[in-house]
């Protein structure tokens, strides 16, 4: 069997190593013109996703520019409200949680794919697919004119997967959670920084996080309360100037090294937080959807990627082990959905926390939020020790 793969992000090409295991070979499909190695912000990568991740690639390979996972909370006055400590991780699930670029993510699973002789077009921009139910090939059609063929199709397109919309024109869009997050990176010469936890204020009108990475410099990211989705076109235009002046106006009154952090930025990036609680269908015929393109989850417990990589060795496992596509599927599916969905609950409930219109709820929530930081602490004991028994038969 010969694969189509359309998004060559973290799950398409973990999608391709995977079907390598079960020997089917594939071809992954990117819209972007090359690779942007050098572009993006950083994510938190947890047990249930290290584990996976290891199966693929080195750990050493990916894990060269990190922060650590360990995660210490304040309020906005700045008194300690709780800790997530991570240090028994490996002892408990194998893999301790990490912060790393999202770029070295992604570059490392691709350069993985290419060595083990998976090709990845680029420029390959999908605008829609073809099954023709006579002779099982589906046809890629891309956005240069160009066709490809295969036996089976793995949607690894994101959030706002064209592969999906495809499929399920009446499906559920992603939401906008009311949320926007910024992210940068700093240097910071004149303060000393914790360098064994990140460190996370609800401060008194945004969420504030800043972690100093193994070579020194500093990773921060904000969320901003707003209640009107604004375009992504706007969000294309905001100039760093502006976006340093809004940070600096909504943490005026937190404590350093917030402000600092923002002023030393060598740049800001800026995006709209999203989610999908609920997709009906993830297949249709030899077509799969996979990663966010399924079930994308706000990144406030950090599992979206974690949970693209849990997908990759499902389905492959599923498709290992069930005797046609169609029914692979939909075990697929069944296997995984329960779990995501608890888990973009999760993460929107975090989200909800970071969101605070006024003195008397923020009054509130100060007062519960050590106890809140405890119990989702505790929940995310089921998240991180998920474990995919790959020697294990399905059926
Ligand atoms: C601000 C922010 C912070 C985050 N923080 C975390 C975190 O801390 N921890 C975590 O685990 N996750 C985090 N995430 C989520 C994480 O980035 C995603 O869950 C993860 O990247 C999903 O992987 P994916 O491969 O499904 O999609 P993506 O990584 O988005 O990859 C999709 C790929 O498909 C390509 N593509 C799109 N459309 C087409 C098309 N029509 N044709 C061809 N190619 C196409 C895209 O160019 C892209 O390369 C965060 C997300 C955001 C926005």
């Amino acid at each position: 069997m010969k694969a189509i793969i359309i998004g060559c992000g973290i799950a398409g090409p973990a999608m391709a190593l995977a079907l390598k295991k079960i020997d089917i070979q594939s071809v992954i499909y990117e819209a972007k013109p090359d690779t942007d190695d050098e572009k993006g912000a950083f994510l938190g990568i947890s047990p249930n996703g290290l584990n996976v991740l290891k199966q693929y690639v080195a750990l050493d390979e990916v894990l060269t520019e990190y922060t650590p996972g360990k995660i210490r909370f304040f309020n906005s006055r700045n008194k300690a409200i709780g800790v997530i400590d991570n240090a028994d991780q490996i002892s408990r699930y194998g893999s301790q949680t990490v912060q790393i670029k999202r770029s070295l993510l992604n570059s490392s699973l691709r350069k993985a794919a290419q060595r083990a002789d998976i090709r990845v077009e680029f420029g390959k921009y999908l605008v829609s697919v073809v099954q023709n139910e006579e002779n099982g090939i589906v046809t890629a059609h891309f956005a240069d004119g160009s066709t490809a063929e295969g036996d089976l199709l793995i949607g690894c397109d994101g959030i706002h997967s064209v592969v999906r919309q495809k499929l399920f024109p009446d499906a559920p869009k992603p939401e906008y959670t009311g949320l926007l997050s910024t992210a940068g990176t700093s240097n910071l010469a004149n303060f000393s920084l914790p360098t064994d936890a990140i460190h996370m204020t609800f401060g008194e009108r945004g969420f504030f996080a800043y972690a100093v990475s193994n070579h020194g410099e500093v990773w921060w990211f904000n969320n901003i309360a707003q209640t009107t989705e604004p375009s992504r076109q706007a969000l294309n235009r905001s100039e760093k100037a502006d976006l340093t002046e809004r940070l600096l106006a909504l943490h005026r009154n937190d404590p350093e090294p917030i402000a600092a952090t923002i002023r030393a930025a060598h740049s800001i990036e800026i995006y709209p937080i999203y989610d999908i609680p609920f997709l009906p269908e993830w297949h249709q015929g030899r077509i799969c959807l996979i990663g966010d393109a399924a079930h994308a989850t706000a990144p406030h417990i950090g599992q979206g990627a974690s949970l693209a990589l849990e997908d990759t060795l499902v389905l492959a496992q599923c498709i290992r082990d069930f005797a046609d596509l169609s029914t692979a599927f939909t075990h697929f599916q069944s296997l995984r959905q329960a779990r995501v969905q608890a888990i973009i609950q999760q993460a929107r409930k975090v989200g909800d926390s970071k969101t605070v219109p006024n003195r008397f709820q923020q009054f509130f929530r100060d007062l519960l939020l050590p106890l809140f930081v405890r119990l989702e602490a505790r929940k995310m004991e089921w998240v991180y020790g998920y474990q995919v028994d790959w020697h294990r038969k399905l059926v």
